[in-house]
């Protein structure tokens, strides 16, 4: 298969705030031990430059928390050609001034786009002035950014997003996943027609050095460890990376989309439409019973077009 290859990096999993949302959480995040070795990662990232990896995105925890280092591994991407991305809850432009130190390093280091992160539950611990200071001053370096607007669709999302409008900043909704601290939240309807839940699935490499295909669930299928791939001391990047593009059940997720697997296995629309994107994932993959059904139908090649 020739697919594109891209894959978020978990530099480490250390957060300096502690959002009740956050899906990265486990008991173990904040704890100092989660980080990668710069030098390993250096080189995983040389690694991935020869097998063609072309977007790593810094993710999980807070990765500016380690500045110095990330500046150096995007320096590093910047070298290659790969598209680099860092993704970031702003704490650090607390004024104009501040953001546009951040800002400029980043740009001048050759980092490709910033993600900031927004919500109501990112904004109980930073300020949301970080985010308009953060975006102002990519807009005035010239560095791409995006505000990815985390949101349970509830109106009390509202005044947020409005901010946003109302400061013509560039922002994108993003659904509330409920993996993490969010799994005890309240969940409100949703209402929607019937959705084909296609999913793009960036693969992930966490600090650990396991690769998992899915950077939100990660290892939170517990009951089928669905999307672990394998881990860096067994495998090379390229190895991992074959792993991930040559499971047709990750080939179906992204193509075919969660709705048609679900009425595969037997499940009424009229119950598919209950479900989230990732809870239905959860239905069908975490169980498995349906995980080995489905499994047992794709090795034997049989239709989804029944
Ligand atoms: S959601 Fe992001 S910013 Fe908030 S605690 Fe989790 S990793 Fe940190
Ligand atoms: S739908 Fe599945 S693969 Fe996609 S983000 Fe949710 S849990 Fe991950």
């Amino acid at each position: 298969m020739n697919q594109i290859r891209k894959t978020a990096f978990g530099y480490s999993t250390q957060c300096n705030i502690k959002c009740a949302h956050c899906v990265a959480a486990q008991d173990s995040i904040g704890h100092q031990n989660h980080k990668m070795d710069l030098r390993r990662a250096r080189d995983l990232i040389d690694e991935m430059a020869g097998a063609n990896v072309t977007a790593i995105s810094f993710t999980v925890g807070e990765p500016l928390i380690f500045l110095n280092d990330i500046l150096s591994l995007v320096r590093l991407c910047n070298k290659y050609g790969i598209y680099s991305r860092v993704v970031s809850n702003g704490f650090w432009a607390k004024t104009p001034e501040q953001a546009n130190h951040i800002i400029s390093e980043l740009k001048i280091t050759g980092l490709s786009q910033l993600r900031l992160s927004f919500s109501r539950w990112h904004q109980a611990h930073v300020n949301r002035e970080n985010i308009l200071n953060a975006a102002k001053s990519c807009q005035k370096f010239g560095l791409d950014y995006f505000i990815s607007f985390v949101t349970d669709f509830s109106i009390d999302d509202d005044p947020f997003e409005q901010y946003l409008h109302d400061n013509r900043l560039k922002y994108f909704p993003e659904p509330l996943l409920y993996f993490g601290r969010a799994e005890g939240l309240n969940r409100i309807q949703v209402f929607t027609d019937y959705p084909p839940h296609l999913c793009d699935m960036n693969p992930i490499l966490t600090p650990e050095l396991d690769m998992y295909a899915c950077c939100d669930a990660q290892n939170r299928f517990e009951k089928t460890n669905f999307f672990f791939i394998g881990n860096v001391k067994n495998h090379t990047i390229n190895e991992l990376f074959e792993k991930y593009e040559q499971d047709s059940l990750f080939h179906l997720i992204k193509t075919v989309g969660l709705s048609k697997i679900a009425t595969f296995t037997g499940l009424k629309a009229s119950e598919i439409v209950k479900y989230r994107k990732c809870e239905l994932c959860e239905k069908l993959f975490n169980s498995p019973e349906n995980l080995k059904f489905l499994r047992n139908k794709v090795d034997a090649n049989q239709g989804w077009e029944r």
